[in-house]
């Protein structure tokens, strides 16, 4: 198997900064949406994206963990520094590939699908408050997407020194296909056209584009962040499962657009 990626954020229409980030250093990659003020929401997820690649000591699930941990605690101790950016936080939403095991950690309300077989499958829980009413029953997703607290979080890096990680490994196979995204992009595009535009046979920089485009044509709201990671398979590959050494696969990216970054266009 050889491992696909693009990745691309937004400002979107609306707002005057991009908040959100994204890491693309394989095999670690990671979306982060900040929040707080002035500056803030720039620096916390600037400052969790470069802390979580700096400390990352392999692909395993612990070091994952333990590295979105750490990065909770940078973005804590810096914004309990720094007057500029008091209170600010960040979600978190990192994966790292390990052969053909992907391992997920989580903090907030980006989000993190695998795509198989044509079946979009969410992979992780919102920390939010309506995620937290549509997991109770109170509320369903046409109502959770207009809701006045829609944003509200009930989980970020940032808001104290430790925090709930949650961690999880997927198996994946060739073919499979997965999105890390801001909420700038789930709350734009419905799930079920966000399977569709997923299932198009075009190369993740494409279907990145795409799901980018689709996010302003229907309001862009918010700024907006996408990161795809497609499992290609390889003439020679043994059709059972088999481990794939992901670190000597070429970049998709090139030099200059890997690690950690945010690019904003001067809209005003
Ligand atoms: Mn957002």
């Amino acid at each position: 198997m050889k491992v696909e990626v693009a990745a691309a954020t937004d400002i979107g229409l609306v707002r005057d900064h991009n908040e959100d980030a994204y890491l693309a250093q394989g095999p670690l990659y990671a979306v982060a949406d900040g929040m707080g003020g002035h500056l803030g929401g720039e620096v916390a997820s600037a400052t969790a994206l470069e802390t979580v690649a700096r400390v990352l000591t392999d692909a395993g699930i612990d070091a994952l963990a333990d590295a979105v941990r750490q990065a909770n605690r940078a973005v804590y101790d810096r914004q309990a520094d720094d007057l500029e950016v008091a209170g600010m936080g960040t979600t978190l939403t990192a994966v790292a590939l390990e052969g053909s095991q992907l391992h997920v950690a989580h903090v907030g309300d980006s989000r993190g699908y695998l795509l198989r077989d044509g079946k979009l499958q969410l992979l992780t829980q919102d920390h939010s408050l309506v995620g937290e009413m549509m997991r109770e029953g109170s509320l369903t997703e046409a109502q959770a997407r207009v809701h006045p607290r829609r944003s509200a979080l009930t989980r970020a890096l940032g808001i104290s020194g430790d925090i709930e990680v949650d961690a999880f490994e997927v198996p994946l196979r060739a073919g499979d296909r997965i999105l890390l995204c801001t909420d700038g992009l789930s709350g734009m595009i419905e799930d079920r056209r966000l399977r569709d535009i997923l299932k198009g046979r075009t190369g993740a920089p494409e279907v990145c584009a795409t799901l980018i485009a689709e996010a302003n044509t229907n309001g862009g709201v918010d700024n907006v962040t996408a990161v795809i990671i497609d499992l290609v398979a390889e003439e020679g590959d043994n059709p059972a499962p088999v481990e794939t050494d992901i670190s000597s696969a070429e970049p998709a990216l090139p030099p200059e657009k890997r690690g950690w970054f945010r690019r904003c266009f001067g809209k005003q």
